[in-house]
């Protein structure tokens, strides 16, 4: 049994609609055990800036899912909430998934690099990770908080309506 963090994302179709749907998915799946939701919070895109804000979240399982397992999973769930990949990098999406961490695996293949490659600067990740694992320690030994006091917020906030 391992334990993975998934982040999510989403900016398209009723946001806070999609993380939440996203969570009771992950929570129903028999292959995972949902052990920490951290609160919805709102961020400013990354990328193009002409698309709606952010809402994210993140998420810590337990499973016995291999990595590629996992992602498969994870697509299929962004799949059944109408991600459509285009062309754009980092464009608006209505649900984006990511495994920010396996355990404590470093891996990099062609479908999968955890830690995911952009963690540690990514504000939308850290600070709800922090939220829910505040003393995480990454696999490179790096603690969350070291990465936490060198990545502004950003106008990250936790979300209300
Ligand atoms: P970013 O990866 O910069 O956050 P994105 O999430 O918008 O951008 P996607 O279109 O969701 O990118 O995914 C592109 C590819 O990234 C996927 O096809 C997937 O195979 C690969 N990938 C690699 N590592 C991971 C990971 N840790 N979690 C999810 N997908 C990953
Ligand atoms: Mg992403
Ligand atoms: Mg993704």
């Amino acid at each position: 049994m391992i334990q993975a963090y998934i982040a999510i994302g989403s900016n398209l179709s009723d946001p806070v609609a999609q993380a939440n749907s996203a969570i009771e998915v992950l929570k129903q799946h028999p292959d995972l055990n949902v052990i920490a939701v951290s609160s919805l919070y709102s961020s400013t895109p990354m990328g193009p800036q002409d698309q709606p804000d952010y809402i994210n979240a993140v998420i810590a399982v337990e499973t016995e899912l291999s990595p590629l397992a996992l992602l498969d999973c994870t697509q299929s769930i962004e799949q059944e909430h109408g991600r459509v990949r285009k062309a754009e990098r980092w464009g608006p999406r209505t649900l984006d998934l990511d495994i920010v961490l396996y355990g404590d695996l470093e891996h990099h293949c062609e479908r999968l690099t955890v830690p995911h490659y952009g963690m540690k600067v990514r504000e939308f990740v850290l600070y709800p990770l922090a939220e829910i694992a505040p003393e995480l320690v990454l696999p490179d030994h790096t603690p969350l908080q070291t990465l936490l006091e060198q990545v502004d917020r950003n106008g990250l906030g936790i979300w209300s309506q």
